[in-house]
């Protein structure tokens, strides 16, 4: 429907989890997202001095201190968010020590942040000491990534290698190639750490039989990232599917003259000279 919402960052989160839950990427409550917010525009369009709940964090984050984000709740589907924003989000503010944070508009009937909030919260602190202009984590179920980290070596730049060599115009698109974790339990510190250790390289992480995240300036960048490499592992898994096998690929000397072409640098060790 074309009804917008006031506010124009619960209106891109609206937006995004449709889009994603669309794709497939998202069943059930598969799929987090985290927006960092400039305090002003919160106070534009809520009163942040009306706080409904303080709850401890489940990792301190002190270099994240007094940040808002808005978050979707643990447990909530994606496909529900457009019909009902204040119940599926929430926007949060953390307190002064780190420890705690603050719920200052949705998650109503006692709505919680999602369970993946330690990956979230360390991979923002690893992507705002790489750019300060960094705003969002996306985690979801992006069917052809997962589908590929069944058949595909999870070395990550053997990995990277063969994502680059699917669409002519990724490695133009992730040039810091990809991250690829050991299979770890979901939602907790220790799969957040290792998540973070990650984007302190690259802007994408997958995590074997799980899915992907990845790390944006925008909505449109974390979103196009994800897009992109989904898009790379569904023709690495049509390909692999044809009984004929591959005929012809891009070479490493093409993928570096278009390295060249649009002044990106890629991942040392991946293409040979
Ligand atoms: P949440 O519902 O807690 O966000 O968890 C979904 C998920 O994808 C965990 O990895
Ligand atoms: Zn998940």
């Amino acid at each position: 429907n074309g009804i917008r919402h006031e506010i124009p960052f619960v209106q891109e989160m609206m937006e995004v989890t449709r889009n994603m839950w669309q794709k497939g990427w998202d069943e059930r409550n598969g799929g987090n997202i985290s927006y960092l917010l400039p305090g002003t525009e919160v106070k534009k369009y809520m009163d942040v001095s009306d706080v409904k709940q303080t709850l401890p964090l489940p990792c301190p984050v002190q270099e994240l201190a007094e940040k808002y984000f808005i978050v979707t709740g643990t447990g909530k589907y994606f496909k529900n968010v457009f019909a009902n924003p204040e119940e599926n989000l929430g926007v949060i503010r953390i307190g002064e020590d780190g420890r705690t944070f603050d719920i200052i508009w949705g998650l109503k009937n006692d709505g919680r942040p999602t369970s993946e909030l330690a990956a979230h919260f360390m991979s923002h602190t690893e992507r705002l000491k790489k750019d300060p202009n960094h705003r969002v984590i996306i985690h979801n179920h992006a069917t052809h990534v997962l589908a590929m980290t069944f058949v595909h070596g999870l070395e990550e730049k053997a990995f990277t290698k063969t994502l680059w060599e699917m669409c002519t115009e990724c490695l133009v698109v992730f040039p810091d190639g990809v991250g690829v974790l050991p299979w770890l339990v979901p939602g907790t510190n220790e799969i957040g750490r290792a998540t973070a250790d990650k984007m302190k390289d690259c802007r994408i992480v997958i995590w074997p039989q799980h899915g992907i995240l990845g790390a944006g300036i925008t909505m449109d960048e974390a979103f196009g990232l994800i897009e992109t490499v989904e898009k790379a592992a569904e023709i690495y898994m049509l390909i692999h599917a044809h009984q004929g096998g591959i005929k012809q690929s891009i070479t490493d000397r093409q993928l570096l003259a278009l390295a060249k072409a649009f002044g990106v640098r890629p991942r040392a060790g991946v293409l040979q000279a």
